[in-house]
C-alpha cells in the first residue's frame, strides 16, 4: 500500500504493485492553495467604488484644519495676533493665549462634531501615534462639561513606556511627553481634533523626529539669513521647503492577506518574478485603471480636506505601483502632512479592498519605491535662494547657496547615507533601478562649466576691476530656467533640478524628518562657516564680492569630488568612487557607523540640533529597529519555508510518484519509468530544491540563535547582516525554483503576476 512518506519516497521498486492513484481532490487536500485561488476569484469580480463627491476642489482646501484663517474667525484680535508671532518667531507661548487658543480649538472643533482630541506625534518607530481624551469633564453625577484648556492643548503624558527611547527612560522614570507644536495647524480627523506634537522624555531630550527637525530648521533660518544679509538687508528669515513624491504599490486586500510576508514584513519574501515584469514598460503614464481611480481621488479628498495641497498622481514603472506628490510646502508642515498622508492612504486603501505597500522593495524583480525629498532654501521676501535669478547680484547669491550645498553634501556625505539607512532601503539602494549607495551630487553640464570656470578664472592675490566684471558677466549669463538641462539624469542620489535639490535617496516608509535633520544641520552648519570665512577675508581688506568669490572657488575645489554627471547605477561609476574616496555604505549596519563619529557629534551639539545623548539613544534604536526587521523576516523565512512550501512540494511530489508508479504498473518496470522519465525528473528536481532551502533556513535558524545571543544591538545589527540576512536569497532562490515546479493548484501563496497585475 502506497504510503504519503514525502519527498523520502523517491526509490521506485520493481517489485512492489501500487494501486492507481485515487481520485484527486485539490480543495479538501490544500486549504491554503484554495485560500489562494478564492482570493483570486474574489479580486476579479471587484468592482471600483466611487465615492459622490460634486463640486470644486478649492471648496474641500484646509476645510478641517484649524489654520490661521479660522484662528482669526475665532480668536481675539490681539490674541491672533500674538499667537502668529508665536508661530512665525518662535516667540513663548503665554499661558493666557494658550488657554483662549484651547476655547477656540474646542469651539470650532465641536461645531464640527468632534468628541475627542490627541495629541498626534512622530516616535522613532517611524510610524505616528496618537492616544484620545474626550473633551468631557464631569461636573457632579450626571451632569458634564465639554473641556479642553491651555493645559491640555500645551502638555499631555501618554502612557508611552513601550516607544522606542534607546534607554534615555529608565524603567522606573517611563514618562514621555507631548508637546504642541503651535507651527504645524491641529486638524480634525472623523470625530478626533488632532493636535501635532513634539514627543520628548522626562528630562527633555527628544524621542521624535519633531523636536530635532524644528531645532534644525531654526538653525539653517539663522545661517542661511545671516549669509543672505550680503545681498539683502530685507531678509529677516529664510525657511526650508520639502517637496516630497511618495511612491507606493497597491495590492488587493484578498490577494494581501493570502500572503503572511506582506501582511507581517510589507514584501514578499518570496515569489519568482512573472513572466511579464516591467519590461514593457506599458504601466508608466499609463492610464490608471478604474478602481486605482476611485481610491486615489477618495484619499485625495480627504488629503485637501486636510489642507494637504496634493495634485499629482500617475502610475509608476512597476506594474500596480503608483506615485503621489503634493505642492512643495514649508518642511516642518510638509513632513506632517507626508505622515499623515500615508496613514490616510492605509485607511482609504482598506475601504477600496486594497492594501498600501509603502516597502522600499516589496517585489524582487521589479523596481522599489522611494520618496524623493525635493529641497531648497526660501527667503521672507519670496526668493528661492536655489533659483537662478535675473542679474548677476542674484545669481551670486545662487550660485553661494548652490555651492555651499554641494559642500555640505561633500563633507557630510556619510551622514546623508547613515539617515537614509533601513532595512527595507538596503534593498533598493544600489540595486539596478534606484540610487547607489554611494552618495554624490549631480549638477547637470550648464552649472557644472560655471563651476569649472569660477574655478579656473579667479586668479590669486587682489582682483582687478576687469576681472570682476568679466567674473560678474559670467555669473550674469546663468539661464533662469535650467529644468530641461539638469532633471536628466534619474541616477543620481543627490540631483539639482533646475530651482531644487532632490534627494533622491530616501526610502519611501521613511519619515523624511531623518533626511531633513541631516540636511538642514549641515546647511546651517556650511553657511555658518562660509560666513565665517567671508567676514574674515572682508576684514582683511577684501571687497564683498570678491571675498564672496575667492571663498566659492575655494570650496568648489575642495567639494568637486562629490560631484558626477555620469551613470549612477554603472559599475565603473563604482569603481571611479572607489578612486576617488567616496563611500559605498551597503547596509544598514555599516551605515550607521557613522553616528559614532566625534565629527557628527560636534556637529550636532554645536548647531543644537541633538544633544550626545539623543544621538546615542537615537543610534542604538535604529540598530535595534534593523534588528527587528531581519528577525521577523528570517523567522518568517522559516515559517513559510516549513508550513506553506514543504507540504505543497511534498503533495506534488507524491502525485508524481503515484503517477509514475501508476505507469510502471501499467507497462513494467523499464518501459513504465521511460514513460515516466520527466515526472521522475521533476520529481527529483523537488527534492534537490526542497533539501537546500530547508538547509539554509537550518543554517539560518542556528544562525539566529547565535546572533540572539549578542547583547550590544550594534554587534547584533551586524551578526544579522552578516550572518543571518545572508541566507536569504539562497532560501528565497530554492523556494521560488519549487514555485515553479509544482503544479500551479497546489501553491499556497498568490504569485507575483496576481499580485501585480490582477485589479
Ligand atoms: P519629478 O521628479 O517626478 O520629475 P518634479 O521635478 O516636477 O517631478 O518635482 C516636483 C516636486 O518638486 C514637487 O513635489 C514640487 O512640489 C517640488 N518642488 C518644486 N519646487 C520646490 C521648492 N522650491 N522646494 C521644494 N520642493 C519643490
Ligand atoms: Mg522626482
Amino acid at each position: 500500500m502506497f504510503k504519503n512518506k514525502g519527498v523520502l519516497l523517491l526509490k521506485i521498486t520493481k517489485k512492489k504493485i501500487y494501486p492507481p492513484p485515487k481520485k484527486y481532490n485539490f480543495v479538501k487536500k490544500n486549504k491554503m492553495a484554495t485560500k489562494r485561488l478564492e482570493a483570486y476569484q474574489d479580486v476579479l469580480h471587484r468592482e471600483p467604488k466611487h465615492i459622490d463627491f460634486h463640486g470644486k476642489l478649492s471648496d474641500l482646501f484646509g476645510k478641517n484644519v484649524f489654520h490661521s484663517e479660522q484662528m482669526r474667525e475665532y480668536l481675539p484680535s490681539e490674541t491672533y495676533k500674538q499667537m502668529m508671532a508665536c508661530i512665525t518667531n518662535g516667540n513663548r507661548l503665554e499661558r493666557k493665549i494658550a488657554d483662549q487658543v484651547a476655547s477656540a480649538m474646542k469651539d470650532w472643533a465641536i461645531s464640527k462634531g468632534v468628541t475627542h482630541y490627541t495629541h498626534w506625534f512622530q516616535p522613532l518607530t517611524g510610524a505616528t501615534a496618537e492616544k484620545h481624551d474626550a473633551f468631557l469633564k464631569p461636573l457632579s453625577p450626571g451632569k458634564a462639561i465639554e473641556r479642553f484648556d491651555g493645559d491640555m492643548l500645551v502638555q499631555q503624558e501618554p502612557d508611552a513606556s513601550s516607544f522606542p527611547n534607546g534607554g534615555i527612560r529608565n524603567t522606573f522614570e517611563a514618562r514621555g511627553y507631548t508637546a504642541w507644536d503651535p507651527s504645524s495647524p491641529a486638524f480634525v480627523i472623523g470625530k478626533t481634533l488632532c493636535i501635532p506634537t513634539i514627543f520628548i522624555s522626562y528630562t527633555g531630550e527628544s524621542l521624535d523626529y519633531k523636536m530635532p527637525l524644528l531645532k534644525a530648521l531654526q538653525a539653517v533660518d539663522e545661517s542661511a539669513v545671516a549669509v543672505c544679509q550680503y545681498f539683502d538687508k530685507n531678509v529677516t528669515k529664510v525657511i526650508a521647503t520639502l517637496g516630497w513624491e511618495q511612491e507606493y504599490f497597491l495590492i488587493d486586500s484578498a490577494l494581501f492577506n493570502a500572503r503572511p510576508d506582506l501582511m507581517l514584513t510589507g514584501r514578499a519574501l518570496f515569489g519568482h518574478a512573472p513572466a511579464k515584469g516591467q519590461q514593457l514598460e506599458d504601466h508608466y503614464f499609463g492610464s490608471i485603471p478604474d478602481r486605482v481611480t476611485a481610491f486615489m481621488r477618495e484619499f485625495e479628498t480627504e488629503a485637501l480636506l486636510l489642507g494637504i495641497p496634493v495634485t499629482t498622481r500617475h502610475n509608476e514603472v512597476a506594474p500596480n505601483q503608483f506615485e503621489c506628490a503634493p505642492i512643495f510646502e514649508e518642511c516642518n508642515l510638509a513632513n506632517d502632512h507626508n505622515l499623515l498622508l500615508m496613514d490616510i492612504m492605509e485607511k482609504i486603501a482598506r475601504k477600496h479592498n486594497f492594501r498600501v505597500l509603502l516597502h522600499e522593495k516589496p517585489f524582487a524583480g521589479v523596481n522599489g519605491s522611494g520618496k524623493h525629498n525635493n529641497w531648497s532654501l526660501s527667503t521672507n521676501t519670496g526668493v528661492n535662494l536655489l533659483a537662478p535669478g535675473k542679474n548677476p547680484k542674484s545669481n551670486l547669491q545662487f550660485l553661494t547657496f548652490f555651492v555651499n550645498t554641494i559642500a555640505a553634501i561633500h563633507d557630510n556625505a556619510d551622514l546623508l547615507r547613515a539617515c537614509i539607512a533601513s532595512a527595507g532601503n538596503d534593498h533598493r539602494l544600489g540595486a539596478n533601478e534606484a540610487p547607489p549607495a554611494i552618495i554624490s551630487a549631480f549638477i547637470g553640464t550648464q552649472l557644472s562649466r560655471i563651476l569649472d570656470d569660477l574655478e579656473m578664472n579667479i586668479k590669486a592675490g587682489k582682483m582687478t576691476p576687469n576681472d570682476k566684471t568679466e567674473l560678474k558677466l559670467n555669473i550674469g549669463k546663468i539661464p533662469q530656467i535650467m529644468l530641461d538641462n539638469t532633471d536628466r539624469n534619474r541616477t543620481s542620489p543627490f540631483a539639482f533640478t533646475g530651482n531644487k535639490f532632490e534627494f533622491r535617496a530616501v526610502g519611501s516608509s521613511a519619515n523624511c524628518g531623518s533626511a531633513m535633520i541631516v540636511l538642514n544641520t549641515i546647511m546651517a552648519k556650511q553657511l555658518k562657516e562660509f560666513k565665517k570665512s567671508v567676514d574674515k577675508r572682508i576684514s582683511n581688506g577684501e571687497g564683498k564680492d570678491e571675498a564672496i568669490l575667492k571663498e566659492l572657488q575655494r570650496i568648489i575645489k575642495d567639494s568637486k569630488k562629490i560631484r558626477f554627471e555620469g551613470n549612477g547605477y554603472g559599475e565603473e561609476w563604482v569603481k571611479e568612487a572607489n578612486k576617488r574616496g567616496l563611500s559605498n555604505l551597503k547596509d544598514t549596519p555599516r551605515a550607521l557607523q557613522v553616528w559614532h563619529d566625534k565629527k557628527v557629534e560636534k556637529l550636532f551639539t554645536e548647531m543644537n540640533v541633538l544633544s550626545p545623548r539623543e544621538l546615542e539613544a537615537r543610534r542604538e534604536i535604529e540598530f535595534e529597529n534593523y534588528v527587528l526587521k531581519i528577525q521577523i523576516e528570517s523567522r518568517l523565512m522559516g515559517d513559510i519555508t516549513q508550513n506553506y512550501f514543504t507540504p505543497a512540494a511534498i503533495e506534488y511530489q507524491n502525485k508524481l510518484i503515484q503517477n509514475v508508479q501508476g505507469l510502471i504498473q501499467l507497462f513494467g518496470d523499464k518501459n513504465g519509468k521511460a514513460a515516466a522519465r520527466a515526472q521522475i525528473e521533476i520529481i527529483e528536481r523537488i527534492s534537490l530544491h526542497l533539501n537546500k532551502m530547508r538547509t539554509a533556513a537550518e543554517k539560518m535558524l542556528d544562525q539566529r540563535k547565535a546572533a540572539n545571543k549578542l547583547e550590544h544591538a550594534e554587534e547584533k545589527s551586524i551578526a544579522y547582516c552578516d550572518n543571518v540576512k545572508a541566507y536569504f536569497d539562497e532560501i528565497r532562490y530554492h523556494a521560488d525554483k519549487l514555485e515553479l515546479l509544482v503544479e500551479d493548484e497546489l501553491w499556497p501563496l498568490p504569485k507575483f503576476r496576481e499580485l501585480l497585475f490582477t485589479r
